[in-house]
């Protein structure tokens, strides 16, 4: 007799680790979490902890401004400190057409309640010093966004799931999803055979790989991000607001005194997550314009991870076509400040049938089949308008040998 579960989650990143913490929250059910390594070892532990509410859609404003609620209580929900910096983040504009466009964004922001500055060159100057703003034309600033810890954020959640009876297991990669009749009924592992009428896909950038065990096409694709993280920076001896340069399509954040400053994401489908160290130099020069002091400091690590791109940059959130197998990936390098969010509001959808506060529907899986994408051109990877994919493109085959 195979062992027998109401629920399977496939991936223990922020996202799986807190739909198990909200499954059980509220339910009594047999939960296990299943993660091929450990915990926080995929997208979640490379990312760079960012959460922010300028984005320029409802839907994703609305599930930053829940997810920051998560994290500003994530200690008195699960007793472990989440790290979270207020450090604030800063979006330079440097052309009429992206002034134009932050204004609409601002108008959103503000009337969805995000208390968001526009500020002037000076004061930009006066906010951050190490910059120069000589060809900046206006700032947008949302004091309370900041940055937290992924491990931290990821085993606060895993260890209050244990603590309220979740099985989690490492180490144990799921090798297929059963289907019959358009139902799903569990799982395959290493481990053995688990039996489940609810199966959960949160496996970041595999999601793809892992729908198709389903016979389910999802249409994330990886692209590799790489951060590096420059020697200590006399003026960023204070913290400082994460700055994004628009027109550049660059950010930088401080890190243990230094600077975090990204390479150009990489815009092709690869599960590679070797540094190219060969392109340090680039990635120095980039931030040169925005940030001089970057001039005279060393790079001095640097880690690379994957992005998990949906074809129009939201999260796909919900029922599959395959009953009993849900959906929660897609999140195109926003998961981590939308992973807290993202497990309460699938944890509802399972339970109740339907979510509170924020109505995921124009998420659902469905949308790419009935050609309801949604527009974002506000992220890190520089997506515009032009480039969002036709739905089922890029599509992740089966797993390959490169995992
Ligand atoms: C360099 C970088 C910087 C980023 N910066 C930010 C940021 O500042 N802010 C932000 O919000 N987001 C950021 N992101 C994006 C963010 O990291 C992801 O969106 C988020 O971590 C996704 O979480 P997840 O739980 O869905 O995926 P993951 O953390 O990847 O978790 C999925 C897990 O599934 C497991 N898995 C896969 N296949 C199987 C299988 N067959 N069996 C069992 N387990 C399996 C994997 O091992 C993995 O641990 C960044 C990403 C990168 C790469």
């Amino acid at each position: 007799m195979p062992e027998r579960a109401d629920v399977c989650i496939i991936g223990g990143g922020v996202v799986g680790c807190s739909i198990a913490y909200h499954l059980a929250r509220t339910s009594r059910l047999k939960i296990v979490l299943l993660e091929q390594g450990h915990l926080g070892g995929g997208s979640t532990g490379r990312s760079a902890g960012g959460i922010r509410r300028q984005f320029l859609t409802a839907i994703h404003i609305q599930l930053s401004i829940e997810s920051l609620k998560m994290f500003q209580t994530f200690r008195e929900e699960t007793g472990w400190e989440p790290g979270f910096r207020e450090t604030g983040y800063l979006f330079l504009l440097s052309t009429e057409e992206e002034r134009t466009r932050f204004r609409r964004a601002v108008e959103l922001q503000r009337r969805l309640g995000v208390a968001v500055e526009v500020l002037s060159p000076p004061e930009i100057q006066r906010l951050v010093p190490c910059l120069r703003v000589d060809d900046v034309l206006e700032g947008t600033l949302t004091p309370g966004d900041g940055y937290a810890s992924p491990h931290q954020v990821v085993w606060g959640y895993a260890e209050r799931a244990a603590d309220l009876g979740v099985q989690v297991r490492e180490r144990c990669e799921v090798t297929g999803v059963n289907v019959r009749g358009g139902r799903v009924q569990g799982i395959e592992s290493r481990e053995g055979q688990i039996a489940a009428p609810v199966v959960i896909n949160a496996a970041g950038p595999y999601a793809g790989p892992v729908g198709w065990m389903a016979g389910v096409e999802v249409p994330v694709t990886p692209w590799r991000r790489q951060l590096f993280v420059t020697a200590p920076v006399a003026d960023l001896a204070r913290e400082v607001p994460v700055t994004i340069d628009v027109h550049r399509n660059w950010y930088f954040r401080r890190e243990e005194g230094g600077a975090l400053i990204p390479a150009p994401t990489d815009r092709q489908s690869s599960f590679n997550t070797a540094v190219d160290w060969e392109i340090v130099p680039e990635v120095r020069s980039a931030g040169v314009h925005r940030l001089p002091a970057l001039a005279d400091v060393e790079i001095v690590r640097g880690w690379a991870g994957l992005y998990e791109i949906s074809p129009d940059n939201h999260p796909i959130l919900g029922e599959s076509e395959v009953q009993g197998f849900y959906l929660a990936c897609g999140f195109s390098g926003h998961g981590f400040m939308h992973g807290p969010v993202a497990g309460k509001l699938i944890a509802e959808l399972i339970l109740n049938g339907r979510t509170t506060g924020i109505d995921i529907t124009p998420l659902s899986p469905q949308r790419f089949r009935e050609a309801q994408l949604i527009q974002e051109p506000l992220t890190m990877h520089g997506v515009k308008e032009s480039d969002v994919r036709s739905p089922m493109s890029e599509v992740q085959r089966p797993m390959t040998d490169d995992r």
